[in-house]
């Protein structure tokens, strides 16, 4: 079996020292004899394999616009070693069949762990409970249901969904979007801005009042709510309520949205059209906050790779969606790290721990030590670049940090004690 030994990696408690990996697993250094491969990683930081909640592979059915190939190589390249698949494919990820054939396609193809999510409704059309118990019960091990895309709407299959997982430890993530506040054509984040530019506008309220109602059928059915991509102060606030009250409520926070802004969208550059929409500063400062006092608990990426032809669109008319995987760790440095508002013991619990555990992914998240699974990444935090879309790994090329000066840090990450990436 394959062998690693690598030196003078720096741990976030500052300790440094030499881990070594056999048979996908750390074991002590000692035993590191004879022919192996050996990484120097002197002046490095070692950080467990970052996990993120919110991958949309694209496959079945856009393999124009991602696989689960091309979209684990961008995982590895941003230093993930796991990845939720969301469920909103072609066709849909709502039965027990179709969840398999994901978590097949991740072993067989794939450079990270890849954990299907199941869709919430058959078809995502909001009416009827998809198969949860069946995809439970699955090989998958589904845990995470969601219509990602688009909002389960009706209450009461909502508080259903919840009472109905509840069972296995499972857990919603809800796209909260309130569909007659901001419909189908919201694009922009309601201001004088998408009034200016004459972009339908998409409420910050439209968030916060599914995400108001979630909480109260989280506690009524006695189950686990996860907010995706936190995106406005008010939402933060009755999240931080929930939590004070006791109920179980997780929350993601998207790089984009702790980076860029709404003015990005007064170009019409169709990049910049995601959903949730681009905020403004006010609210970015809520979601920094939010995600540095753990009431957002986790970062998420979002990553939704488009074709061009899906792109090149009035910005009305264009799909929503942008890049994720391979700059996140960059952006929350950037914006968390580099500025003093989060420690790194801080990002490893929000980018790796704390999304397994939402997960229930057992084997990911794990610490660095002797016996456990060997899933990390070696960073050079100081690292730098000027991103170009055009060398990314991800089939697409939707890149809204194209141009930008951003932290650079993943020089490799390994996946079960095999090699993903390298620079
Ligand atoms: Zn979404």
């Amino acid at each position: 079996m394959t062998s690693i030994l690598i030196t003078g990696a720096r741990k976030v408690d500052g300790i440094a020292g030499d881990l070594f990996i056999r048979d996908g697993v750390f074991t002590d250094p000692a035993q590191a004899i004879g022919t192996l491969e050996r990484i120097d990683a002197d002046g490095l930081m070692v950080l467990p394999g970052l996990v993120d909640l919110h991958t949309h592979l694209r496959q079945p059915g856009r393999e124009d616009a991602e696989t689960i190939a091309t979209g684990t190589l961008a995982a590895a390249r941003g230093g993930f070693t796991c990845v939720h698949a969301m469920a909103n494919t072609d066709p849909v990820t709502d039965t027990a069949e179709a969840a398999e054939w994901i978590a097949q396609v991740g072993i067989e193809e794939g450079h990270a762990q890849v954990v299907p999510v199941g869709a919430v409704s058959k078809g995502l059309k909001g009416e009827e409970l998809a198969e949860l118990g069946m995809m439970a019960r699955s090989l998958a091990k589904v845990r995470v249901f969601s219509d990602d895309g688009k909002c389960v709407a009706d209450s009461m299959l909502m508080r259903r969904a919840l009472s109905y997982v509840s069972s296995f430890d499972g857990v919603i993530a809800q796209h909260s979007q309130d569909p007659r506040l901001a419909g189908p054509t919201a694009c922009c984040h309601e201001s004088e801005l998408s009034g200016r530019l004459g972009l339908p506008g998409w409420p910050a309220q439209a968030e916060s009042v599914i995400v108001a109602r979630d909480v109260q059928l989280a506690e009524l059915a006695n189950s686990r709510l996860h907010v995706c991509h936190v995106s406005t102060a008010e939402s933060v606030d009755v999240i931080r309520w929930a939590k004070a009250r006791g109920i179980q409520v997780t929350a993601e926070a998207t790089p984009h949205h702790l980076l860029l802004d709404t003015n990005l969208v007064a170009g019409y550059d169709t990049t910049f059209k995601v959903n949730p929409p681009l905020r403004t500063t006010e609210h970015l400062e809520a979601i920094r906050d939010a995600l540095a006092d753990g009431t957002i608990d986790a970062v998420a990426t979002d990553h939704a790779p488009h074709a061009p032809q899906d792109k090149d669109h009035p910005f009305d008319v264009a799909l929503p969606g942008m890049l994720g995987l391979e700059y996140a760790l960059g952006v929350v440095i950037e914006v968390m790290v580099n500025t003093g508002r989060m420690d790194w013991p801080t990002l490893t619990k929000r980018m790796s721990h704390t999304p397994a555990q939402i997960g229930q992914v057992h084997g990911q998240g794990r610490p660095i030590t002797i016996g456990e699974p060997a899933n990390l990444v070696l960073i050079d935090p100081a690292a730098r670049t000027t991103i170009d879309k055009n060398t990314s790994k991800s089939r697409s090329r939707n890149n809204p940090y194209h141009g930008l000066d951003l932290p650079d840090p993943v020089v490799a990450t390994i996946w079960a004690g095999r090699v993903t990436y390298r620079r």
